[in-house]
Parts: structure tokens; C-alpha cells; sequence
């Protein structure tokens, strides 16, 4: 079997959408899996569409989600330039190579005369008018420096049948096809050419990409065996969408991996999220490393159906890698989070009790927002059907609660939960309900990452028993 090489060929566009992310895991584990080489081409040939630094964002985010490329702009090769839009002279040549063979031809058609083949339908095709020039004329426009493209000279009978590996056999008929431009008007090649000849000229083995590329693949097979040259195994991958009849968008801002990172989301969530996006490793298990991956990954569990990309289930996954951080390590990439606190707190117990709490860092600031919020709470909080408190219940265990607070020797959460538990045997209370009314007393919140003893230690003694003593005075009113 020849070697495997996959490649993951981003336009820099200034952003990892998840779909571009998930074409490059695939290709990674492809090829971790099987000993082959992963290699990454820059797709830079829209020059309308360069965006700086963006070359920077792939470097980036390939990093931080590890996947290492063998190849590239940046480590090098044996295939280089890696970068479109440094290899112009090759991409010349080859279609230079197509014109003599009668695969492609020059096209002088101005901008007028193309816009006038646009159907009722809004679709255009090219008639085939610069086929019948002749050398001369052809000649003569080219010296005479009118601009022009070379196009694809795609048959008009028969059919191309091709083997995908997600979608099966597809056959088209040739007369369906367009006669693509090849070599733009600035001397470029479009998409449409220079992932033939590229793929070709590195080797790539198997191509993985999105489902949008399947319709135009014939017109690639047909150069392919213009040139006669092999064509690589088809890997084409289901669309990810944001609901059942929304595609997630490639723009900026609908799902990229930089806004998910920047949110306080772990690479290898994201990652083992997005490589679930389409394939089934058919195992019941949802959390993977990036290890398993290559050791289960395998073109067979791809979906032909489109995945839909769940934000929730995400943040959930997100969460159980976020469990697993060291507590120093999570501490410390949380504390950006607690600037703007203003109460005194223990930072690090804080931390402790977030941890297992959140689905993202960025959680952190709704969790904590009790902190300071304390002031003017609704007292109703006092009544809750679940734990069966009433006001006037609150009205009067807090007095006793203020005084056994102000005689705790130790506190620390263990020593002040000792407390409470025997306060409920003398205030005839069920833990519960004790637990509530000074949780509510002390955080002014619904809902909180901590309990009734951990919010003491939590704020320190001071504050804890000045909290208690401005509720009281707020209920006596
Ligand atoms: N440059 C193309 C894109 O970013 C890549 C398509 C491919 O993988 O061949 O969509």
C-alpha cells in the first residue's frame, strides 16, 4: 500500500471555523492512524480575500490543538512551497500543459459577453466561445495584451463515475459539468485547479473535505486523467449545522474555535467534541483524547447525514475536562476571572468550589456574581416550598445562628457545618431547612456554587457575621 498522506489546505481567513477544524483532525487522525504523513497547504490564492496575520491563526490553532503537521510552510518538506501563492510558475505551467493537450483553453470573454449566458435561473454557463479560436487568433489577443483565463475544456458526452468514501459511487453526465476557469485573469489558479495539481504534486493520498467540493469532483477526476495522473481516494464530510435546516456559517463569529478558546474552552474538548461532529466511534464512551482518537479513528464511522452542532453538549464535555485539571492549574486560570470582585474572599477555596461547577471558565463571572450582589436581596428567598422554609422560620433560627457564629472558635467549613448540625436538634429544624435560611442569609442568591458553611469560610467571619446582623435588621422591618 502506497503511504498515507492527508492534507488540510485552510484559506487564511482569519479565523478556524469548526468545520475548517474538524477537515483537520480528520486528516491528523487519518494519518497518525496509519503511519502516514499529515500535511498543511495554504490555500492563498484569493487575493481579494487576504486577511493579515491570518496565516498565523492556522499556525496557532494547529498548535494549541496539537496536531502537528509532518509538512508545511513552517517545518518544510520535500513538496514546498506549501504556500499557493508561491507556487504561480508551477500552476502555469501545468495548465499550460492542459492548452496543448485540448483540456483547457484561453478565454478573452469580457465581463459583458459572460454576464449576457446567465440563464432565467441565475445560473451561467460558459458556451465554449474561445474553444473555436484558432492559434493565430489566439495569438494575436495574447500580444495584444487583452486579458483573459484559461478554462477547463470539460467533454460534452458521456459521464464521469467516481468512488467516494462517505458517499458512495456518483456519476455524472459530463454536459451537466462547467468549463471552469482554471488560471484567473492575475495569473492565479483558482480552487478548481490547484487542488489537482497540488494534491497531485504532494502526494496526497486521500483527501478529506467538505461535501461542497463532491459536485465539482468530477471536474477534478477529469484532470486527473488529462494529466494521467492517479486519483487520490475521496473522503467527503458531512455539513455541520447550527439547527435542522441552518448550516453553521463560515463567517466569523458563528463557531470558531478562537471565540471558544477565548471563552475559557479547553483544546482538547473542543477537539474530542468537533471529531464526534460526523463520526461514531461506536463505543457508548463520549470522552476521548486525542490518542484514542488515532487509535479508533476510521474512515468507515463517517456519516453521510449532517451533525448538528450542540453548543450545550460542548459545554458539558468541556466540563468534565475541566474536572480533571489540577486544582493549582485551574486556580490559576480562573483568577483572571476574579478581578473585579470586590468583597474580601478566599480566592482559592472559591476555586475549589467552582471547579466542579462550570462548563467553561467563562461561566465564572455569572457563578460569582452573588458575591457582590449581596445588598437589598429579595427576602421571599426565605420561602421555598422545596426545602419547606418560611419568613418567619428565617425570622426566628437567624438570631440563634448569629450567636453561634459569633462563639465558633474554629472556622473552617467542617467546624461551622458541626455547629449547624447541632443546631437543627436544638431548634427542632430539619438539616435542610436550617441550611437554607442561612445559605439565603449569607449569599442573597438562589443559587450558588457553595453551601451554608462553605460561604463562611468563604467571606471570613467578619463579613459573615455583618451579613447576618444587616438580614436580621431587614427582617425586623
Ligand atoms: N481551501 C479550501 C477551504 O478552505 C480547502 C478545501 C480542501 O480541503 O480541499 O475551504
Amino acid at each position: 500500500m502506497t503511504e498515507v498522506r492527508t492534507r488540510f489546505a485552510p484559506s487564511p481567513t482569519g479565523f478556524m471555523h469548526i468545520g475548517n477544524l474538524r477537515t483537520a483532525l480528520y486528516c491528523y487522525l487519518y494519518a497518525r492512524h496509519n503511519n502516514g504523513k499529515f500535511i498543511l497547504r495554504i490555500e492563498d490564492t484569493d487575493q481579494q480575500r487576504q486577511v493579515e496575520n491570518a496565516v498565523e491563526v492556522i499556525y496557532s490553532t494547529l498548535k494549541l490543538a496539537g496536531l502537528n503537521h509532518d509538512e508545511g510552510p513552517d517545518v518544510g518538506g520535500n513538496c514546498g512551497p506549501y504556500i499557493q501563492s508561491e507556487r504561480r510558475e508551477i500552476y502555469k505551467k501545468y495548465a499550460q500543459e492542459l492548452v496543448d493537450k485540448g483540456a483547457a483553453y484561453y478565454c478573452f470573454c469580457g465581463k459583458e459577453r459572460l454576464e449576457s449566458l446567465t440563464d432565467d435561473s441565475g445560473t451561467r454557463k460558459y458556451d465554449k466561445h474561445c474553444l473555436h479560436l484558432s492559434a493565430s487568433e489566439i495569438k494575436e489577443k495574447l500580444s495584444s495584451g487583452i486579458p483573459y483565463v484559461i478554462r477547463q475544456n470539460v467533454p460534452s458526452g458521456g459521464t464521469t463515475t467516481f468512488k467516494d468514501h462517505v458517499y458512495g459511487e456518483i456519476t455524472v453526465e459530463n454536459k451537466e459539468l462547467h468549463d471552469n476557469v482554471l488560471i484567473k485573469s492575475d495569473g492565479l489558479p483558482t480552487y478548481n485547479f490547484a487542488n489537482v495539481v497540488d494534491d497531485h504534486l504532494m502526494q496526497i493520498s486521500h483527501v478529506f473535505r467538505g461535501m461542497e467540493y463532491l459536485s465539482s469532483t468530477p471536474n477534478y477526476n477529469l484532470l486527473y486523467n488529462a494529466f494521467g495522473w492517479e486519483i487520490p481516494q475521496y473522503v467527503h464530510l458531512p455539513h455541520i449545522m447550527k439547527d435542522k435546516s441552518r448550516k453553521l456559517s463560515k463567517r466569523h463569529g458563528d463557531a470558531n474555535f478562537e471565540d471558544f478558546y477565548n471563552k475559557g474552552y479547553l483544546p482538547e474538548a473542543i477537539l474530542n467534541y468537533v471529531a464526534l461532529l460526523g463520526w461514531n466511534p461506536k463505543t457508548e464512551q463520549e470522552k476521548f483524547s486525542l490518542k484514542e482518537l488515532v487509535e479508533l479513528f476510521a474512515i468507515e464511522g463517517i456519516s453521510k447525514s449532517s451533525a448538528i452542532f450542540d453548543p450545550v453538549k460542548l459545554h458539558w464535555l468541556n466540563g468534565l475536562y475541566i474536572k480533571e485539571i489540577p486544582a493549582q492549574e485551574f486556580h490559576k486560570q480562573a483568577l483572571p476571572y476574579y478581578e473585579n470582585i470586590k468583597t474580601q474572599v478566599d480566592k482559592t477555596l472559591l476555586s475549589s468550589l467552582l471547579q466542579s461547577r462550570i462548563g467553561a471558565f467563562s461561566d465564572i463571572p455569572e457563578k460569582i456574581a452573588f458575591i457582590d450582589n449581596f445588598d437589598n436581596f429579595d427576602l421571599s428567598y426565605f420561602e421555598n416550598k422545596d426545602a419547606k422554609t418560611t419568613l418567619e422560620m428565617a425570622r426566628q433560627v437567624l438570631p440563634a445562628v448569629l450567636k453561634a457564629l459569633k462563639e465558633q472558635q474554629e472556622w473552617t467549613n467542617e467546624a461551622i457545618f458541626a455547629t449547624y448540625n447541632a443546631m437543627t436538634e436544638t431548634l427542632e429544624l430539619k438539616k435542610k431547612q436550617l441550611l437554607w435560611i442561612i445559605r439565603i442569609a449569607l449569599t442573597g442568591a438562589l443559587s450558588t456554587p457553595c453551601g451554608a458553611s462553605e460561604m463562611c469560610v468563604l467571606i471570613g467571619r467578619e463579613l459573615t457575621l455583618q451579613r447576618l446582623q444587616k438580614v436580621l435588621e431587614n427582617l425586623q422591618n
